[in-house]
């Protein structure tokens, strides 16, 4: 009989057993330009606020359809229900 597939609704791709998804969205960063991306503080406080969200499923945004991995880490990235707004892109470290 087949173990079941277990799903973590509410882990980041760099929690699940996915390395070449990892890879991928790791990469995609960063082939950013540093001019596009947010501080490594911003990402951080960001991501910390979609690990707490109920629409995160599998390291994807169910608001948006997006890897949070991947929209958390650019400027021009927004929560779709602005759950991010009280984070400031000078943020630079947590006081
Ligand atoms: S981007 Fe916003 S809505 Fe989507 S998982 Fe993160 S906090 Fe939740």
């Amino acid at each position: 009989m087949m173990e079941p597939v277990r799903k973590c609704r509410k882990c980041l791709l760099a929690e699940l057993d996915n390395e070449k998804l990892l890879a991928d969205v790791r990469q995609a960063v960063d082939r950013l330009g540093e001019e596009l991306k947010v501080s490594d503080e911003v990402y951080r406080l960001r991501l910390e606020v979609c690990k707490e969200c109920d629409y995160l499923n599998e390291g994807t945004c169910n608001a948006c359809g997006c890897y949070v991995e991947l929209r958390a880490a650019t400027k021009a990235g927004s929560c779709p229900y602005s759950k991010w707004k009280g984070i400031k892109l000078d943020v630079h470290k947590q006081a």
